[in-house]
């Protein structure tokens, strides 16, 4: 997913007031055609480091 999308839809969950999200499904963040790094949420757009991913064993 793109960086610029993940951050769409951050604020889209935002405006729903950000209830809570288990993060169902990860997709590699890139911006443009560049890997992040990051995974981010599809569905409330919350971006994960690596090491943040390791310690949620996703
Ligand atoms: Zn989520």
């Amino acid at each position: 997913m793109q960086a610029a999308d993940a951050t769409r839809l951050q604020k889209e969950w935002e405006a729903k007031g950000s209830p809570p999200c288990e993060h169902p499904r990860l997709e590699k963040e890139y911006y443009l055609s560049a890997q992040t790094g990051d995974k981010v949420c599809t569905t409330c757009g919350e971006d994960f480091s690596p090491a943040e991913l390791k310690k949620m064993g996703r």
